[in-house]
């Protein structure tokens, strides 16, 4: 297949790679000319850099994928002056990977409707890691005949492809997940300094937790505190993994679509501010488990 791919970050690069390797070309775009340089170089022959998200269409692909930083981002790849849905998109399947509420997520996905557009929202979970070893999770909303379609090509991105219901459905499974990963993982950090103040030793607080009922995928699997599992960020001083800024983007998502549906989410909330306490701080670079140097004894 014949694709396009808009924003080659961190985590548009390593998805765009894996397409490559799946066997399909490419035409791309990102506003920063180094990032499209370095995937044309890498795919030689089979990767087409260009100037505007509009340009990406003129190659006749068949489908778009975006990732993108922000839903101010998304909206003006899709809406903008040269955006997506200002040229000719009759029957091109345009993906949005990136993580934005899902009320941005509806209103570009009904533009591209009314533009002849067929439209997915795609956020992904798994990180930098899950991105370049094409394990990704997607969570996908819009039309099921559309997801069905388009499955097998982000299988080549992805290890698990879910069905979330109607458009901006994918995000709202993220920001409810992201949301409840931020409160337990507040929650372990909390749990794990009370329990080494009073005197336990950290790995056999957490063998206990982990075979008890507070065993949580933030005690088992990325335990906050340091040394206690090897190959986390807590032991590498909270270095790579998932950025506290990131995690008080998808927490301000969260509350921000709590707030317009009038549902209550008071530890959602609390999360949001914690995290925002931790980035004034000057920590938004280390992985969200850092979140555990709060509740330190100094
Ligand atoms: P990033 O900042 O590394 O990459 C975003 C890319 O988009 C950059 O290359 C940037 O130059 C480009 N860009 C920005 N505005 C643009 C525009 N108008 N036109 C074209 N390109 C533009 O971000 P990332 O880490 O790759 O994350 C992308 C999305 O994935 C975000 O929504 C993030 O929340 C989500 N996400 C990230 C992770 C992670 O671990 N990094 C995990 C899951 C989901």
């Amino acid at each position: 297949m014949k694709l396009g791919f808009v924003g080659l970050g961190n985590m548009g690069a390593p998805m765009a790679r894996n397409l490559l390797k799946a066997g399909h070309d490419l035409v791309v775009f990102d506003v920063v000319k180094s990032n499209v340089d370095a995937l044309v170089k890498h795919g030689v022959g089979r990767v087409k850099g260009v100037n505007t998200p509009a340009a990406v269409l003129d190659g006749e692909v068949e489908a778009v994928i975006t990732m993108l930083p922000a839903a101010q981002h998304v909206k003006s790849v899709y809406l903008g002056g040269d955006g997506l849905l200002t040229t000719k998109v009759n029957d091109v399947v345009l993906i949005d990977s990136s993580t934005i509420d899902p009320m941005s997520a509806r209103d570009v996905a009904k533009a591209a409707a009314d533009s002849g557009a067929l439209m997915l929202d795609a956020p992904v979970s798994g990180g930098t890691g899950g991105a370049e070893a094409a394990t990704l999770t997607f969570m996908v909303g819009g039309e099921e005949a559309l997801f069905n379609r388009m499955k097998s090509l982000l299988q080549a991105m992805g290890k698990n492809i879910i069905y979330c219901g109607g458009a901006g459905n994918g995000q709202v499974a993220k920001v409810a997940n992201n949301m409840l990963l931020g409160i337990s993982m507040i929650g372990t950090a909390e749990a794990m300094s009370l329990g080494v103040s009073l005197g336990m030793d950290p790995k056999v607080l957490a063998g206990i937790i982990n075979a008890s009922s507070g065993r949580c995928w933030s005690s088992d699997t990325y335990n906050p505190y340091p040394g206690v599992l090897e190959n986390v960020p807590a032991s590498r001083g909270y270095t790579g993994g998932f950025g506290s800024d990131l995690m008080l983007k998808d927490l301000g998502l969260a509350t921000e679509a709590a707030k317009l549906s009038k549902q209550p989410v008071p530890l959602g909330s609390l999360a949001q501010q914690i995290y925002q306490t931790f980035s004034l701080q000057g920590h938004g670079g280390l992985d969200f488990s850092a979140v555990i140097k709060l509740f330190a004894k100094k």
